[in-house]
């Protein structure tokens, strides 16, 4: 008998985890066989996403200052530096409209009272946080000491250093090309890594969804289901609408190609709600199934990682509306242009790690005044949502590479 691909025993993990998880939810959540399942799953979940985080920071460093090495040594950088960050907020626009217009549409939040929540409220006490602080708070954390970042895991702050080095070994050209050839083959030992961990990963996202089944209250999802229900539709309009149409008419590439090399890398975010946990997977599917060109990929997919978010953009804005119907307040042009900028600053600012959005969500509402305290009522179900707009945060990164490898293509 032939062994299923890894790409088939990933989606056969999933969908055995969430099978596994009903099952077990329905043997009821105290009894003994669900709890132990729950320990091993943990155990399981939480090992495979510590592997992955083992290699992200090694692999960050390597791969962007690689990345840019190569890329600026072809004279491209500043195409690619221009159509990546273009694809990026174009993406995340359009997502952040869909947002805004999918909820126009449903008016989530209408008929329902913020004091309906006040219990959760009470609660609940947010940091203040406007744009400006915000601000001031993301460019701070920008320029580290590299070490105290790279121990720290501080994603952002490697990807700058590694941003500068990059240019200097270039600049620094011949004399530097020991370590040059030294980071490329660091990176190639890393990558050796990440397709060990791989082996593991349909057990880790069997284990992580089986958890995320067992411990979530579906039943909540009902109270607040309208909001749900508009921010799953959106977010699924941009993934599976959107973006692949963008993607076709920029490359020519068929959506179901598209997914077929994209699976592993979509399944993982799925389960482990991290796009920077994801990013070694993303990097693999880009390289090896949709073949993106090592420099291109190494350079736009841990980027992206970090700043292109377009399911985080979409369910903030989503969300500021959702918020301002349950305190009775309409938006006016104005104040939804505000919420435009401000959630593509959230999300842009939000670390690709579970519930990240949720902090910087606090931003969006309170520039436009809307009550911080308010995210205590979406916290509950946000581990649920996180999934998909993980999903679609990871898959914009990989359509971006895509359309800038044929921008570069076409015009070099
Ligand atoms: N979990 C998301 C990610 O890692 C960030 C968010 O919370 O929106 O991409």
């Amino acid at each position: 008998m032939k062994f299923p691909s890894l790409n088939t025993q990933i989606l056969l993990g999933a969908v055995l985890g969430i099978a596994i998880g009903i099952g077990l939810t329905s043997i009821g959540k105290e009894s003994t066989t669900t709890q132990t399942s729950l320990y091993i799953a943990n155990l399981v979940g939480t090992l495979f996403i510590d592997l992955l985080k083992m290699v992200l920071i090694p692999l960050v460093f390597a791969s962007i200052s690689v990345g840019v090495a190569n890329l600026q040594a072809h004279k491209q950088i500043h195409r690619v530096w221009i159509s990546t960050l273009g694809f990026f907020v174009f993406s995340m626009s359009v997502a952040i409209v869909i947002g805004l217009l999918g909820n126009q549409l449903f008016h989530a939040g209408k008929g329902l009272q913020l004091d309906m929540f006040q219990n959760a409220m009470s609660n609940f006490s947010a940091k203040q946080q406007t744009p400006a602080d915000f601000f001031t708070h993301f460019l701070h954390g920008l320029f580290m000491n590299p070490f105290a970042a790279l121990a720290q895991g501080d994603v952002l702050a490697v990807l700058i250093f590694a941003l500068f080095l990059g240019v200097a070994l270039v600049i620094g050209g011949e004399r530097y090309k020991n370590i040059l050839t030294l980071l490329q083959e660091f990176l190639e030992i890393v990558m050796q890594m990440v397709r060990w961990i791989m082996t593991l990963a349909p057990f880790g996202i069997m284990a992580l969804l089986i958890k995320l089944v067992v411990t979530q209250d579906l039943a909540l999802l009902g109270t607040l289901g309208k909001f749900a229900a508009v921010v799953v539709g959106t977010t699924l309009f941009h993934g599976v609408v959107v973006l692949p149409l963008i993607l076709f008419l920029v490359t020519g590439m068929t959506p179901w190609h598209f997914w077929r090399g994209a699976r592993e890398a979509l399944v993982t975010a799925f389960a482990t709600s991290s796009s920077s946990a994801t990013l070694p997977i993303t990097l693999r599917c880009v390289e090896h199934n949709l073949h993106v060109r090592k420099e291109i990929a190494q350079f736009v997919v841990p980027l992206g990682a970090t700043i292109n978010m377009d399911g985080t953009a979409l369910y903030e804005a989503s969300a500021a509306l959702f918020v301002a119907n349950l305190v009775g307040i309409d938006l006016n042009l104005t104040q939804q242009l505000i919420v435009f900028f401000t959630a593509m600053f959230a999300a842009i600012g939000a670390p690709g790690i579970p519930s990240a959005g949720m902090v910087t969500m606090v931003m969006v509402l309170q520039s436009v005044g809307l009550p911080a305290e308010a995210i205590a009522i979406l916290l509950p179900i946000d581990r649920l949502l996180d999934t998909l707009r993980t999903a679609a945060n990871v898959e914009g990164d990989m359509i971006g590479s895509l359309v800038v490898q044929k921008f570069i293509h076409e015009k070099s």
